[in-house]
């Protein structure tokens, strides 16, 4: 009975599986409830027939500032170094992602290339990271006419396939996570903490949630179980009042049964290959080209990204950007959210209704309608539990 725990957390990703370990060392009995059938969220992996530890949901590359996301992650996994890189495919030859000052060298004649290199340095400066919509504010002629190639030959396709929308209507924070780097840095993140974990992510939930005070139930879907009297402002479990902690990670329009209508949302579809020996030279291979030259935005190999990597077999994924619709058989897991002005308006609308409902509350990538990192979503959690703990 969900009344016999002190708390009830809708989903095993990060910000379930953090925020139970954290209640249930401050003593409270927590039940976990998973739809899906295995713990680890998006983050999920697991060792395939080629003795890859495959990422069924996309590749997961851990990378941070925060400190403390580090150190309560370090209780759960040893770590392994590991500095994600990136290539790209432009005009047939693969150049380091986010573009930089190599990039430049091996698409241009020296002469050029050297030309533009010190334009871009004398602008901004050597190692200054310059989001491609600034960029191509610039007045300078020669700045605008590098920053409309980059634009044309990383960003225009690659957006258009990945969100269906053009890089100037898609929110621009999204675009700046992948900056022009006045540099020669080539790897694909600059944060402090690069890392992966040794036995990967599905270890480290197995440790977290490895506790006598945390019971998790796969193949359930909280939303059978949990309902909201938004007029009452109440929470029900199995249709009686519940007074204890309600943590939903999962959508906030399936809690309300879509009353107001679906959230908009990104999904992906992965044609997983197998392979002999390695496959490219790179983990991952973007491919920011049109839809008709490759259909795909990406390709990534997942054994460049583990520790002790087999030798003999290879296992591939390539990415196929789709339309959610989760009734379909395809494109049925949300991904990204897709930030449109009518999407952000109906997610509030949504929350509005669970609003003075004291102890609901919406967490992470899903419920929150938020595109965060693995270490963002851990640091919130951590956070996140110190401050309802306090009450
Ligand atoms: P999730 O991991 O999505 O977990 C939510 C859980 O809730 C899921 O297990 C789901 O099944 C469950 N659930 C949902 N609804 C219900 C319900 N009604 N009842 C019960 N259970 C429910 N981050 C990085 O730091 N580095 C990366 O390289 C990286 N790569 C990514 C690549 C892709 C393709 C994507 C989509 C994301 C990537 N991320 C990456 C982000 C990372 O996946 C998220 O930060 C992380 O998964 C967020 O954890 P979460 O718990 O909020 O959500
Ligand atoms: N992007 C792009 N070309 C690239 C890489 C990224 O246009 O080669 C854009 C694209 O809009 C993408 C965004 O930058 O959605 C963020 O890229 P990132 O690699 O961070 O995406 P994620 O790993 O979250 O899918």
């Amino acid at each position: 009975m969900i009344r016999d725990y002190d708390a009830v957390i809708a989903g095993a990703g990060f910000a379930g599986a953090v925020s139970a370990r954290k209640l249930a060392e401050a003593g409270k009995k927590v039940l976990i409830l998973e739809k899906r059938n295995h713990i680890g969220g998006n983050a999920y992996d697991y060792c395939d027939e080629n003795h890859v530890l495959r990422h069924e949901y996309g590749p997961h590359i851990f990378h941070t500032n925060s400190e403390k996301a580090v150190a309560f992650l370090s209780r759960f996994t040893d770590w392994f170094d590991y500095e994600h890189r990136v290539l790209g495919w432009i005009e047939g030859r693969l150049v380091p992602i986010p573009f930089n000052l190599t990039s430049i060298e091996m698409l241009f004649e020296k002469e050029k290339a050297d030309h533009l290199k010190s334009v871009l340095i004398s602008a901004y400066g050597m190692g200054k990271k310059v989001p491609i919509l600034e960029l191509r504010k610039n007045p300078d002629p020669e700045i605008n006419e590098l920053a409309e190639y980059i634009f044309e030959h990383v960003f225009k396709y690659y957006t258009m396939k990945q969100w269906g929308y053009t890089a100037e209507e898609i929110d621009p924070a999204v675009t700046a996570r992948v900056p022009v780097l006045v540099s020669y840095d080539d790897r694909y993140f600059q944060d402090s903490f690069q890392k992966m974990p040794k036995d990967g992510y599905t270890a480290i939930f197995e440790k977290m949630l490895d506790h006598p005070n945390i019971t998790v139930r796969l193949n359930t879907d909280a939303a059978d179980h949990i309902t909201v009297d938004t007029e009452n402002k109440k929470v029900l479990a199995d249709g009686e009042p519940y007074d204890g902690i309600v943590i939903y990670t999962g959508l906030a329009d399936h809690l309300l049964k879509y009353c107001l209508g679906d959230l908009s949302y990104r999904s992906l579809e992965f044609d997983v290959q197998s392979h002999d020996g390695d496959y490219q030279p790179a983990t991952t291979v973007n491919y920011p080209t049109s839809a008709e030259i490759h259909p795909y935005t990406r390709i990534s190999e997942y054994k460049k990204m583990m520790f002790n990597p087999p030798a003999e077999r290879t296992t591939v994924a390539v990415e196929y950007p789709y339309v959610y619709n989760r009734t379909g058989e395809k494109g049925n897991v949300p991904y990204y959210p897709v930030f449109t002005e009518e999407s952000k308006g109906r997610y509030q609308a949504y929350t509005d209704l669970l609003k003075g409902i004291s102890n609901l509350y919406l967490l992470g990538r899903l419920a929150e309608y938020r595109y965060y990192n693995m270490d963002a979503i851990v640091e919130r959690a951590l956070e996140f539990t110190d401050e309802i703990l306090k009450h």
